[in-house]
């Protein structure tokens, strides 16, 4: 039985040795209580040294079909606001072959051998794209499955009422695989958020789909269009499907208690990128009230931005950093955002170092989980399922080494 030993686990004081077979995980005991394999054997151990062995990392919110990555550099302008952003991007994705296979699947290998084992990508579907982003990321995570494991939002970045034809096809999108259903400020960039939130739930619920929706409007505005989704989460019975991603107006101080109260009520997530000075949602009260946060890197190095790697553990230290969390518990929070919390609001259950759970497993030069938190240090060794997917930060193969990944 392969065994990864002398590892330090996120919330257990001593040194542990993780056994797993058929790609779960069998027992988690003390390092000490575990005897040596007869006859001085352990070939397929793995020594973890005294480093951290974390869960698999799930980023809740990204955008792979927009990505440049791992093709020519191109600036992103120096613009204000959504629309103009939008509007950039309409105007020169078709010039630069977006969205891209190619792209895309370089920026999956990077996120992999930094040790993502979930994703949530948000992708573009409006007439003018139509389907084919959704149809590029279909055949990305095609190409990944059994090392990550990719969930599709059908999201209306060119506008929903503002955008005739848009729901419709994001009808058709979930027919060809998307689970989620975008939106995108109901009120700041489509002027509309009473029919913008009634289309998106309506949709949801008849074709069985979560909802996430970007969220950029702050202040009182922000804050009005998350009570109403609130309000509709409960009405419509979809309280542990609903997630606003950003949610800057949740830093708005009168009414920022009340909602994240109401979250908690209803069950609606927030997910957070914590993205350049923009509002990051509390960690610490989020926890406290029961209100799940999720991390992800929104997008990387597209006509959005320049910035982004991929990396989940380096989001966790953003979201911590930008919280000012100083003490081993609110990096472990933030731990959470790129684990637990993460895997919870993607609706996946089948994550979590437990025994029964999936040997899905990420050593990290740390000494502890905070640490591995504040440094961000090197991934060493990803294994998906039991088996080694990524190492030192390159990709080696799934089941084994079969077959080159890419
Ligand atoms: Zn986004």
């Amino acid at each position: 039985m392969p065994r990864v030993t002398n590892a330090v686990l996120p919330g257990r004081a001593a040194p542990a040795t993780i056994l797993f077979e058929n790609g779960r995980i069998t027992a988690i005991e003390d390092a000490s209580d575990v005897p040596a394999p007869p006859g001085g054997g352990g070939g397929e151990d793995i020594d973890a040294a005294g480093r951290t062995v974390l869960p698999g990392l799930v980023n809740a919110h990204a955008h792979i079909d927009k990505t440049l990555f791992g093709g020519p550099w191109v600036s992103a302008p120096q613009v204000e606001t959504v629309a103009e952003r939008v509007a950039h991007e309409r105007r020169h994705r078709d010039a630069h072959g977006l969205p891209s296979t190619e792209y895309a699947s370089a920026l999956v290998e990077a996120m992999v051998a930094a040790g993502t084992t979930h994703l949530r990508t948000h992708t573009d579907v409006d007439p003018g794209v139509g389907l084919r982003g959704v149809a590029a990321v279909a055949e990305v995570a095609r190409r990944y499955r059994g090392v990550i494991d990719v969930q599709q939002v059908a999201f209306p970045q060119g506008g929903l009422i503002t955008n005739p034809g848009t729901l419709d096809l994001l009808r058709d999108a979930v027919d060809a695989g998307a689970s989620v259903i975008g939106g995108l400020d109901p009120a700041g960039f489509d002027d509309a958020p009473n029919a913008h939130l009634d289309a998106v739930f309506d949709l949801a619920a008849s074709t069985g789909t979560g909802i996430d929706v970007h969220l950029h409007d702050g202040g009182s505005l922000g804050a009005w269009e998350m009570g109403l989704i609130a309000r509709m989460t409960e009405e419509y019975g979809l309280g542990g499907r609903v997630a606003v991603s950003h949610a800057f107006g949740i830093a708005h101080p009168p009414t920022r208690e009340r909602l994240l109260e109401r979250f908690a009520e209803v069950g609606v997530a927030l997910v957070s990128a914590a993205v350049y000075d923009a509002p990051v949602p509390p960690l610490r009260a989020c926890a406290e009230r029961g209100v799940l946060l999720a991390g992800g890197t929104d997008g990387i190095n597209d006509l959005w931005g320049p910035f982004g790697d991929g990396d989940m553990l380096r989001r966790a230290m953003l979201i911590a950093y930008r919280n000012s969390s100083r003490c081993d518990d609110e990096l472990l929070l933030a731990l959470d955002t790129v684990t637990t919390n993460a895997a919870r609001v993607l609706g996946v259950e089948d994550h979590g170092l437990r025994v029964g759970g999936p040997a899905d497993l990420v050593v990290v030069g740390a000494r502890s989980a905070a640490e591995a938190v504040a440094k961000v240090p090197a991934r060493d060794l990803v294994l998906r399922a039991g088996a080694v997917v990524a190492r030192d930060g390159v990709l080696v193969g799934a089941e084994g080494g079969n077959a080159p990944l890419h």
